[in-house]
């Protein structure tokens, strides 16, 4: 299968986690004899309906929400475009309102789509700052709310740099001025308590595949009565937000994944945090000109990130490789494109720091083997890439 690869130890479970077997199994009935389409009214498509029906319960007794608040999409790349662009083109047309805030370190779903709704929709998007730790000052968004705003979008926890937001701080600033908020909390999920109600947001972006679900699934939790164009023409699925055949095998996919983040939560983040501290305690000791990116310990219980002065951090991953690790720079970049992060940059790091940055994210197999043998090589390879550098 996909044998022709190392079996390296996997410490990227920020870019995608694998699927829990017990969500294969939920899933696997909706192939072939679930296969009907939702929409049709004979059993087959009852049968499929009734599958959806129960995943969108599941999510919303999950998130204590209302069913009917769950929009199912393909992953949060769209929920967060469904937000953005939902949100922003209804605003227009009905208020004029195109004021959009958001904050210098959102996930590219979120940046690039505001980027698209200013340069063809006519939105003035404004960026809020950020602390050192890209940590976003509720006070910073009131003050900058205005009568124009339609939308405020602040990330719940960062993919780069695991740092949490004051997600309900920011949340009554935007209902005091009746300003809708998203939040996309696509890492946030597996290891933050999501109550839709406590924590007060109009619009929440999921996605499945970063917590032990399948790719190509998600869901936008959208207030009831919310203003919201659908991106897309078609059928009236999803209340007509989602048109296209719903896909009952990712959805049901969707829910079980879920349910199983939100029961085992406490006790994964528990051994996660342990193994996540160990790594910011010893690395910034262990190697020189070395810094922690992202908060110290308001990040994710999975999630330790730093930035090595003069590394490449492409360099870094490549070493890192070879040695039997899969680690990422944080970033969505690849290899071979230049320009470091917008995240790290929003955070104040000069670019010599911001090309080095590593990005070790654990997940529920994580042992503390690893973590061992990992920190055992990395202050060599630290060093090495390093002298690369120096070479004309
Ligand atoms: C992965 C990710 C996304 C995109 O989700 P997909 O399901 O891969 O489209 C959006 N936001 C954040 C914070 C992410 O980590």
């Amino acid at each position: 299968m996909v044998s022709d690869f190392p079996r390296n130890t996997y410490l990227d479970f920020a870019a995608s986690t694998p699927i829990d077997p017990r969500v294969l199994a939920a899933m696997l009935p909706y192939f072939q004899e679930g296969f009907g389409n939702a929409s049709s009214t004979h059993s087959f498509g009852q049968q499929a309906e009734a599958a959806i029906e129960k995943g969108r319960a599941t999510v919303a007794q999950l998130l204590n929400c209302l069913p009917e608040e769950v929009v199912f999409t393909s992953g949060g790349t769209e929920s967060d475009n469904l937000a953005l662009q939902g949100v922003a083109l209804a605003m227009q047309a009905e208020t004029g309102a195109n004021h959009i805030l958001i904050s210098p370190v959102e996930h590219p779903a979120v940046s690039n789509t505001a980027k698209y709704l200013a340069k063809h929709h006519g939105c003035e998007v404004e960026f809020l700052p950020v602390d050192e730790y890209g940590q976003v000052d509720p006070a910073s968004v009131q003050s900058r709310l205005k009568s124009s705003t339609a939308l405020v979008s602040v990330i719940m926890a960062n993919n780069e740099i695991g740092t949490i937001n004051p997600i309900a701080e920011i949340a009554t600033a935007c209902q005091a001025a009746g300003v809708l908020f998203h939040s996309d909390a696509v890492q946030a999920a597996a290891y933050l308590p999501l109550d839709f109600e406590a924590v007060g947001v109009d619009l929440l972006s999921l996605g499945g595949h970063k917590l032990y679900g399948p790719k190509g699934v998600g869901a936008l939790i959208l207030r009831k009565g919310t203003r919201i164009e659908p991106l897309f023409s078609g059928g009236s699925q999803e209340s007509g937000l989602r048109p296209g055949t719903s896909n009952t095998p990712l959805i049901a996919g969707f829910a079980e994944a879920l349910k199983i983040a939100v029961t085992e939560r406490d006790r994964h983040a528990q051994h996660l945090q342990i193994l996540r501290d160990q790594l910011l305690s010893t690395i910034p000791v262990a190697i020189p000109d070395t810094r922690i990116t992202g908060h110290p310990h308001e990040r994710l219980a999975n999630h330790a990130s730093f930035a090595f002065h003069g590394v490449n951090g492409n360099d870094l991953l490549m070493l890192l490789s070879e040695e039997g690790f899969a680690c990422s720079s944080g970033s969505a970049c690849k290899t071979g494109n230049p320009e470091p992060s917008d995240t790290l940059l929003a955070l104040g790091l000069a670019t010599d720091w911001a090309f080095g940055s590593l990005r070790v994210t654990l997940g529920r197999g994580t042992t503390q083997a690893e973590i061992d043998a990992f920190l055992a090589i990395l202050p060599q390879s630290v060093a090495r890439c390093r002298q690369l550098e120096q070479i004309p």
